[in-house]
């Protein structure tokens, strides 16, 4: 087996990030990975702070924090990385560190985050007189009715109109916006034969589920050229069309740039000397087998994804190097008495610590692999949930352990 330059663990998010940043920097990479994480479940917009500013809040942060580990120039470099591969892959990103983004959701909520895709960019919504919402029949989680009526709170000077249309090629049955999105691929001048008879003008917008397919921005602009009115995106419920789309935007780029890429592959112990991880090791069928590389990065994940677990209470685990995992001891530090309170959670701040260069490190500060980066949700030390910066910290610590010698 040929020695890697560099090994990722885990094809979520953040292990997508580090291997397409690694691979564009002229480094072998092999991506081992037995799921597809959490992103095809996520809605696509990226999110660094819950703060007006999230570059400003991000300078204040505390220095355990895992962004004033990363640092600003590494956190910025990351956001711009991820739009140039999404424009790469015909998806378009806008946003910036310095500001905030609106997007509609699924239940017709403003929801503001850094990077968005330009489809879901609901700032459009400001200069225009009447929105119609589009709801579909036999489309499940998408209430037209209960949108126009949360939307239109932040807009009380618009008209707004909500309809129902019954796209046949949708079948009719209970689908989602994912089933919805691969039909659409297929059908977009029904659906903008459909939209046409809205009769809406360059004054107005058209807010509809993501049903624009899974690739880019291609199904969309297929339809919108020939609207006069501007079509803009919900995020939905999951599973969800923008997260898939990110997805294949890096799976695209990883294609392009040789990466190895191996699914269903369980990575179940690292093999060691010393500070020094010599390779990994995945389960099979019939043996087991060992990857060699010179470095590795450990992009697994958190209790969802199995990149943390915890047979019994107060002993969090990670179970491929067996890296010590912080956690709040004591069962009332645990978790808030509100599970929707106005403080983090203890449980979400549970996670492994690192030094500067994202190494493991024990509750001493010791490093504990020289050669092993620990990026994104198993990242401990933040309730990345309350603060609202999942996305940030998995891409931005991806950048970071990537580039890293
Ligand atoms: C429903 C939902 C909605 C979200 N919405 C947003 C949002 O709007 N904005 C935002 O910023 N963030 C959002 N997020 C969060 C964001 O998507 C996650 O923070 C981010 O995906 C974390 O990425 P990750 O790569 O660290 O972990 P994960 O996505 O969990 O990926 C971990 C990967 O590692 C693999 N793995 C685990 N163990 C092993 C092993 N032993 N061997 C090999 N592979 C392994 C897993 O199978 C998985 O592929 C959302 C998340 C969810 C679940």
């Amino acid at each position: 087996m040929k020695t890697a330059d560099l090994i990722v663990i885990g094809g979520g998010l953040a292990g997508l990030m580090a291997a397409s940043v690694a691979a564009s920097h002229g480094q072998k990479v092999t991506v081992l990975t037995y799921g597809s994480g959490s992103l095809p479940l996520a809605s696509g917009a990226i999110d660094f702070l819950d703060a007006l500013a999230p570059d400003a809040s991000i300078k204040r942060l505390p220095d355990n924090h895992p962004y004033s580990k990363i640092g600003l120039n590494n956190i910025d470099a990351a956001a711009k990385f991820l739009v140039d591969i999404a424009a790469q892959a015909n998806l378009p990103y806008v946003g910036r560190l310095s500001a905030q983004t609106p997007v509609v959701t699924a239940v017709g909520t403003l929801k503001f985050s850094a990077l968005v895709p330009e489809s879901m960019n609901a700032t459009r919504l400001a200069d225009k007189k009447k929105i119609f919402v589009v709801g579909f029949k036999g489309l499940k989680d998408f209430y037209a009715q209960m949108i126009t009526s949360n939307l239109s709170r932040y807009f009380p000077d618009k008209e707004f109109e909500f309809t129902k249309r019954d796209l046949k090629f949708l079948g009719g049955r209970d689908i989602t916006c994912m089933d919805a999105a691969q039909l659409v691929t297929d059908n977009e001048q029904a659906l903008a034969n459909e939209l046409k008879q809205l009769h809406a003008t360059e004054d107005d917008a058209i807010v509809l589920p993501p049903i624009f397919g899974i690739m880019g921005n291609f199904s969309r602009s297929a339809v919108q050229t020939q609207l006069r009115a501007d079509i803009i995106e919900t995020t939905c419920l999951p599973p969800s069309p923008p997260g898939m789309r990110l997805q294949r935007a890096f799976m695209k780029h990883l294609q392009a740039s040789g990466v190895r890429f191996f699914e269903n592959s369980k990575v179940v112990r690292g093999v060691t000397q010393g500070r020094k991880v010599t390779g990994v090791v995945v389960e099979s069928a019939v043996r087991e087998k060992i990857f060699p590389a010179k470095k590795f990065i450990l992009a697994t994940g958190g209790f969802y994804s199995g990149g943390l677990t915890m047979r019994e209470f107060d002993n969090p685990r990670e179970p491929i190097f067996d890296l010590p995992v912080y956690f709040p001891e004591g069962a009332d530090n645990w978790s808030n008495k509100e599970l929707f309170s106005g403080e983090p959670q203890g449980f979400a701040t549970t996670g492994i610590i690192t030094n500067d260069k994202l190494n493991p490190v024990d509750a001493a500060g010791n490093v504990i692999f020289d050669n092993l980066h620990v990026v994104g949700a198993n990242l401990g030390g933040c309730d990345k949930i309350f603060e609202r910066s999942a996305g940030g910290i998995a891409i931005a610590s991806a950048y970071a352990a990537a580039v890293e010698s």
